[in-house]
């Protein structure tokens, strides 16, 4: 240990066990990575440390987590340190206190490497929405890492980070691991406080970990999980979460939606899909088909609730508290003008559409009918675990798309999600695992496929359990795209 090789190639356990054997010392290692970081050839970060601004707050814990350095989404407060949610809104914000999460992973000892680029307000499914430019992905820097914790992905994929923090309202940690080739988990809303991580929509916003593995996104859980009396919605994961270790999957049943499954899924993507249910099979888990009634309504309802809830958050994004402030003539029109400068596209259009459903007149046909949508697929999903133990579909109907590919027609962009937010809808815990690899449906060079799971509310150890032995019988390799980061 201790030449760069092994350093790169280390998860972030493997990192930290070998600073505690004491093979490498934690300030090696936190230089060896933050010149990585300072090498990124994919705007994954919009920010990053110096060795002191690193280590700033971090406990000297001896714990299994201590001196794996973390890249942290630019979405999460963090105190004395610029957090902009990658919108020009917030340029120039400094935030006077750290968010719960990050507080966790410092007290745990892990210094943090930076904050990561992402779509504008987590808006987004390619990372082509942050007012700081796009993101790109480690494996063909032609194409978006997915969104809109893409610089959380790219960083982790293309060997910029051991492992990152992301946040998902509808597919912002899965979509982006998937199109990576990384693992991502969307834990339980409520698993983990989501206080000082800047609101999108409260009642879907959860955060979580992208890592090199499954055992890492348990290590990172387990740090993570927990009640916070900041955040009045948390309860965190009863017993906690461990280090998983299952190598079979006997005796578990894996549930398919197939109607889900009828359009729009690329060649590829339904070729890796199909062999890791024959993983599954040849582990001693079962397939069974199942249905989901409501779940092609979904993006229908979140694109409803999602800006519904995003309009009443942004609304304090006004020119007087943070950030931004632009004309100063009069009280209206620096509202006014901050918000028509310091927003971009999306953000504006969600806006409109969320302020628009929530109109008096409106409000029971649009949002009220969106939430009745919502408890449907509640339902579907609380019938499916009655007759299975984990749902899976791809992580995503598409390999990573290319730039501007798009970014023309938000619709085509939100049915990116088609299979993330009916999952997000219901609340309940998910894991995207690399699935191998899948020529994308006009050719070129082959792109990791994302495999998820669902299961149950705060069933996580069951599902980091079934993942890890899953991801044993796949063996992805996701070692090719570890130089791709690199200017
Ligand atoms: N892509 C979805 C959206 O644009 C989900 C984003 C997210 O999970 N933050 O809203």
């Amino acid at each position: 240990m201790g030449n760069n090789t092994e350093l790169l190639a280390a998860s972030g356990a493997e990192t930290a066990a070998q600073i505690a054997a004491g093979e490498v010392s934690a300030a090696e290692v936190l230089d060896f990575w933050l010149a990585r970081a300072a090498g990124d050839g994919l705007n994954g970060y919009l920010w990053q440390a110096d060795r002191d601004s690193a280590l700033s707050g971090v406990a000297d814990s001896g714990g299994p987590l201590a001196g794996a350095p973390i890249a942290i989404k630019d979405i999460f407060c963090t105190e004395g340190v610029p957090t902009t949610a990658a919108s020009k809104i917030l340029s120039g914000y400094v935030p006077p206190y750290t968010a719960t999460a990050v507080g966790h992973l410092r007290a745990a000892g892990m210094p943090m490497l930076g904050k990561t680029n992402m779509d504008e307000f987590a808006m987004g499914s390619s990372n082509e929405n942050s007012a700081f430019g796009a993101c790109l992905n480690p494996w063909d820097t032609g194409r978006v890492p997915g969104g809109s914790s893409g610089g959380s992905a790219a960083v982790v994929a293309g060997g910029l980070a051991p492992w990152s923090l992301g946040t998902d309202t509808g597919g912002s940690i899965r979509q982006p691991a998937g199109f990576c080739g990384i693992v991502g988990l969307k834990p339980t809303y409520g698993a983990i406080s989501r206080f000082g991580m800047i609101a999108f929509a409260s009642s879907l916003d959860q955060c979580g970990p992208l890592t090199r593995d499954v055992t890492d996104a348990a290590l990172l859980l387990a740090a993570l999980q927990g009640r916070d009396e900041m955040d009045s919605t948390s309860v965190g994961i009863e017993g906690g979460i461990e280090a998983p270790s299952a190598e079979r999957l006997d005796g578990l049943t894996f549930g398919v939606p197939r109607d889900l499954m009828r359009e729009g899924i690329e060649a590829g993507v339904l070729a890796r899909f199909e062999d890791t249910l024959i993983r599954i099979a040849e582990l001693g888990g079962e397939i069974v088909d199942i249905e989901l009634p409501h779940a092609e309504h979904a993006i229908s309802a979140y694109y409803v609730l999602a800006p519904a809830e995003a309009s009443t958050n942004l609304s304090r994004y006004d020119g007087v508290r943070y950030g931004l402030r632009a004309s100063d003539e009069d009280l209206l029109s620096m509202y006014e003008v901050t918000r028509e400068e310091g927003f971009g596209p999306e953000v504006k259009r969600r806006i409109m559409l969320g302020t628009y459903a929530l109109s008096s007149g409106y409000y029971d046909a649009y949002y009220g009918g969106a939430q009745r949508v919502r408890t449907r697929i509640v339902e579907d999903f609380q019938d499916a675990f009655g007759q299975v133990d984990f749902v899976v579909t791809p992580t995503s109907p598409t390999v990573a798309f290319e730039l501007g590919e798009k970014t023309a027609d938000p619709w085509s962009m939100y049915l990116s999600d088609i299979f993330t937010v009916p999952i997000s809808l219901a609340g309940v815990p998910a894991i995207s695992i690399p699935a191998g690899l899948a020529e994308p449906e006009g050719g070129g060079p082959e792109l990791p496929v994302g495999f998820q799971i669902a299961a149950p509310a705060f069933a996580e150890q069951k599902l980091l359990e079934a993942a890890h032995a899953l991801e044993g019988a796949i063996g992805f390799d996701g070692s090719a795209a570890l130089e791709g980061g690199l200017a």
